[in-house]
């Protein structure tokens, strides 16, 4: 008897009518013979509900609370799942973090996945029940709730997945799999077949939602297929695995866009040795995740650097950036919120040169400014005006990725 782990996603699960075709999806599986495990993400649009309303009650709310008021909307799909499955003859028990001590750290928010025991889901499978999992929380060492990072749920899938060594990961969503591009933002944008887990990895960093960056990091790290699929068609998704050699003459597989960024730049700083780890230290040490980092060509011993955070980490780098900026003399600090990163990522680039150039040819055309560059082995990503990101995102795709553009096939 195989086993299959399912996660259904926030749309998936968004209303009553939604959480009843989801249970007539499960059982169906179920009667196939098949064991399952599902994950359920929280309604869509509840996680934010809840943390609005803790930012209405406090400026910066404690984390431990707000991860014990969020994990409730994940309380709420897995047992009202579970009921459903029962009421369709399909026996069903849910369970939240804690009861199937998915064990994390103590970093509220977003924490990490330490270990899971597998046992108690294990025997209720094999009870002939459908175990059904709060998705995106977990327990600390305290015995305290803990959140995993938004978008989550994709990552406890992949964890109970690994754990209980199912045969396969099903990811549903709202979309029928990964696309060249956001289909939301970008109407020509084609599903995939197939990608590899580092394009994956790349694009879910990179702004392409669809996969939470932590889970593609998991199912790679323990070889677990993931196939992206819509909850409301059959339609054939998309198989996120390990890379074939066929892949790599696929130039550019997907155009990304980021609109959470901002840019910070510290200006007048001395050039010496040890400054960078001045500045950036504490900042890493304060939990922030830096992207792209410039450092100009310094004049008269004096130098600037120009960093990107994601914008909801921006207040706080600000306030450890103003006091190294103090500490070390720096003339000043300035900071912009209003940048997006657009992203091309392919396996092809690692071998085939130009495509850098002809990214920066694309968006000259159409007179978009580049702020910043980066690159990797298989991607390359530009900040540009936030205003300016949707437009980016699909003259690229137009170039790169259109039939007959000529740069599909390496
Ligand atoms: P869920 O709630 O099911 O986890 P998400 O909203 O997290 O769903 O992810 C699905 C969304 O990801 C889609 O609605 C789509 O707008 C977005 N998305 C971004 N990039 C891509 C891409 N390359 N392919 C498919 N979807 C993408
Ligand atoms: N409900 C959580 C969020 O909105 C986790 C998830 O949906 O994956 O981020
Ligand atoms: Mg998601």
């Amino acid at each position: 008897m195989s086993l299959i782990v399912q996660k259904y996603g926030g749309t998936s699960v968004g209303s009553i009518e939604r959480i009843k075709a989801v249970a007539e999806r499960v059982a169906g599986t179920r009667k196939r013979g098949e064991q399952v495990a599902v994950v359920v993400s929280a309604m869509a649009g509840e996680t934010n509900r809840l943390l609005k309303l803790a930012t209405e009650l406090s400026d910066s709310p404690n984390q431990r609370e707000s991860d014990c008021l969020v994990a409730t909307g994940e309380q709420v799909t897995s047992a009202l799942l579970a009921l459903r499955l029962e009421a369709l003859g399909c026996p069903a028990v849910s369970f939240l973090g804690f009861q199937l001590r998915i064990a994390t750290d103590s970093n509220h928010g977003r924490a990490r996945i330490k270990s899971i025991e597998s046992e108690r889901a294990r025997n209720e499978l094999n009870k002939g029940r459908v175990v059904v999992v709060a998705g995106f929380q977990g327990v600390d060492s305290a015995g305290d709730i803990t959140t995993l990072g938004r978008g989550a749920s994709d990552l406890t899938a992949v964890a109970l997945a690994a754990a209980l060594k199912a045969d396969a990961c099903e990811i549903y969503t709202d979309v029928d799999g990964v696309y060249t591009a956001d289909p939301n933002i970008c109407p020509k944008a084609r599903k995939l077949a197939r990608i590899s887990y580092d394009e994956m990895l790349e694009m879910a960093g990179l702004g392409a939602k669809v996969l939470q960056i932590r889970s593609v990091e998991l199912a790679q790290r323990y070889g677990v297929p993931l196939v992206v699929r819509s909850s409301f068609n059959e339609t054939e998704g998309t198989l996120v695995g390990k890379e074939d050699k066929s892949m790599e003459d696929v130039l550019v597989s997907g155009v990304t866009l980021d609109q959470n960024q901002s840019k910070v730049t510290i200006v007048g700083v001395e050039d010496a040795p040890g400054l960078a780890a001045r500045i950036f230290g504490p900042i890493a040490d304060a939990g922030i995740v830096v992207d792209m980092i410039i450092q100009n060509a310094s004049e008269y011993g004096h130098t600037d650097m120009t960093f990107t955070v994601g914008r909801d980490d921006l207040r706080r780098a600000l306030e450890v950036i103003e006091r190294i900026a103090k500490e070390i003399s720096a003339s000043g600090v300035r900071h912009e919120d209003q940048v997006a990163k657009v992203s091309i990522v392919g396996l092809g680039m690692r071998t085939h040169a130009g495509v850098a150039a002809r990214m920066f040819s694309v968006l000259a055309a159409e007179r978009i400014n580049i702020q910043m560059i980066s690159t990797s082995e298989i991607k390359v990503s530009v900040v540009v005006d936030s205003k300016y990101g949707e437009l980016a995102m699909r003259t690229l795709h137009d170039a790169f990725l259109e039939n007959g553009a000529g740069a599909v096939r390496a």
